[in-house]
C-alpha cells in the first residue's frame, strides 16, 4: 500500500521502500485522509499529541514511547514585545533550545527512533555532525525497543534502546565528537564527498534507517512545530511563520502542516505566509527565489559564514521550499553575518534568548521584510528559533569590571542613583 506521495508531480510510493519521487524530489507521508479528520487533541503532549497526523500508532498519544523521545517537542511560544519596535512587527519566538538535545532536530529524531522501533528495525542513523547527530544518538540510545510494534499497554521490559549510526566528515573537530559521543552511536568518519552521503543512505535495502534532514519520518516529526503554534494561535493564526533554511526539511514540514490544518478546517485558504531565511554567504534557494527560478540548483558560491549550520550548498529539499514560500505568499532570502551577528545579540539583549547564529538569521529577516514593506507593524509573526546558542559561546569576550567584597555596597548603592 503506497503511504508517500510526491507534492509536485502527485506520484505515489511505499514507505520505507523509497524517499524520494522518480521526478527527483522528496516524498513525503501521504495524510490526506488523516488531515481531513483531525481536530485539536484533547490529551497528549508534545510532538505525541498529534500522532493521529504521525506515521506512529494513535496510542502514542497517551502513551509515548519511553526514553527522550517522550520529552520531544511542547515548547514555549513567548512574545517578545521589547523587540517589536526593531523587528517592525508584533514578534513571537518558538523556543525550539528547549527540547532535550537543544534543538528542533529532536522532533524528526524522536518521531524517526519510535517508528524504527515499531518495525524491528536495529539501527538509526544519520548523515550530520551537528544538532542532528546528537539528537538521532540521543532519541535512539532512548527509546524502548520492547514497548514497540506491541500496543499493549501493560508491557514494561526492559530495552536496550536502538543503535545509532552517525555519519560525520573525516576531519570533525574533537569538540563535536565529544557531543555526540556522549549518547554512545556508533560514529564513523566519512571521507569523500560529503554531500553525496547524503543520497547514498537512501537505499531501500539498508539495515540502517536513516533519517537525514527531509527524509519522510524526518519531515512528519518536523511538522509539529507548526502544529503547535498554529494550536497556540487557534482559532486565529498568526500573519507569518520565519526559519532558518538549510536542507528545506523544517521548511517543508512547516508547509505540510499548514495544509493538513486546512483540509482539517482548522485553517483558513489564505495559510501564514511562510519566510524562510538563509545566510548569503551560501543561499543557494534564495537565489533561486530572487532569480524566479522553478528549481534550486547547487551554489557554486558557497562561503563562510556564522551560521555554518544551515550553510548547505545543495540543499535536498531546497525545490520544495522555493515552492513553499511561493504557494504560501511568502519569500525565501539570505542576510549577511554583521546582520545575523546584530540579531542575536538583541536576541540575548532584549528577549533573553541565547540562540545559535543560524536562529538569529530569522530575527534578522524580518527586519528586511519589514523595512521592504512586507510586513506590517500589526502583523503576528513568529520566529522560530531552531537552536541553543549555549554550545558556541565566545570566550574572548572582555571582562567586567571587577570589584572588592568591601566595596560591593558601595557599588549596590551606586546602582540607584
Ligand atoms: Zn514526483
Amino acid at each position: 500500500m503506497s503511504n508517500l506521495v510526491c507534492y509536485r508531480c502527485g506520484a505515489t510510493a511505499t514507505f520505507p521502500d523509497r524517499k524520494r519521487c522518480e521526478c527527483g524530489e522528496p516524498l513525503w507521508f501521504d495524510t490526506e485522509e488523516s488531515a481531513s479528520r483531525f481536530s485539536w487533541p484533547d490529551s497528549g503532549t508534545g510532538v505525541w499529541r498529534y500522532a493521529d497526523l504521525l506515521p506512529v500508532g494513535s496510542s502514542d498519544r497517551t502513551k509515548p514511547p519511553g526514553g527522550v523521545a517522550a520529552a520531544a517537542g511542547a515548547t514555549p511560544l513567548v512574545r517578545a514585545a521589547n523587540l517589536d519596535e526593531s523587528a517592525g512587527c508584533r514578534l513571537w519566538l518558538k523556543d525550539e533550545s528547549e527540547n532535550p538535545t537543544g534543538s528542533f532536530k529532536d522532533r524528526g529524531s524522536a518521531v524517526g527512533a519510535a517508528w524504527a522501533a515499531r518495525a524491528g528495525k536495529r539501527w538509526l542513523g544519520t548523515v550530520s555532525h551537528g544538532n542532528m547527530a546528537m539528537s538521532v544518538a540521543a532519541n535512539a540510545a532512548g527509546i524502548d525497543v520492547n514497548t514497540g510494534n506491541t500496543g499493549d499497554s501493560d508491557r514494561e521490559e526492559e530495552g536496550d534502546g536502538l543503535n545509532a549510526l552517525v555519519l560525520v566528515p573525516e576531519d570533525i573537530s574533537g569538540e563535536r565528537l565529544a557531543a555526540i559521543a556522549q549518547y554512545s552511536p556508533e560514529v564513523l568518519r566519512v571521507s569523500g564527498d560529503y554531500g553525496r552521503l547524503y543520497y547514498e543512505t537512501l537505499a531501500a535495502d539498508s539495515p540502517v534507517e536513516f533519517v537525514n534532514s527531509d527524509t519522510p519520518l524526518r519531515v512528519a516529526g518536523q511538522k509539529t512545530t507548526a502544529l503547535e503554534i498554529c494550536e497556540a494561535f487557534s482559532p486565529t493564526a498568526p500573519d507569518a511563520i520565519v526559519l532558518p533554511v538549510s536542507s528545506g526539511g523544517h521548511a517543508s514540514a512547516t508547509w505540510k502542516a499548514l495544509r493538513e490544518l486546512r483540509a482539517a478546517g482548522l485553517l483558513d485558504a489564505d495559510l501564514p505566509r511562510l519566510y524562510f531565511v538563509q545566510a548569503a554567504a551560501c543561499d543557494p534557494i534564495a537565489e533561486a527565489y530572487r532569480e524566479e527560478a522553478e528549481d534550486v540548483t547547487k551554489t557554486e558560491q558557497s562561503e563562510s559564514t556564522v551560521a555554518y549550520s544551515i550553510a548547505n550548498a545543495d540543499p535536498p529539499s531546497g525545490t520544495r521550499a522555493l515552492t513553499a514560500a511561493r504557494a504560501t505568499g511568502g519569500a525565501v532570502l539570505s542576510v549577511p553575518d554583521d546582520e545575523i551577528l546584530d540579531a542575536k545579540a538583541d536576541l540575548a539583549r532584549k528577549a533573553g534568548f541565547c540562540v545559535e547564529p543560524a536562529s538569529a538569521t530569522t530575527l534578522a529577516g524580518i527586519r528586511r521584510l519589514a523595512d521592504s514593506g512586507e510586513l506590517d507593524p500589526d502583523d503576528e509573526v513568529v520566529a522560530v528559533l531552531t537552536g541553543t546558542g549555549f554550545r558556541e559561546l565566545d570566550a574572548d569576550g572582555e571582562k567586567p569590571e571587577a570589584v572588592e567584597l568591601a566595596d560591593l555596597p558601595d557599588h549596590l548603592r551606586a546602582l540607584a542613583d
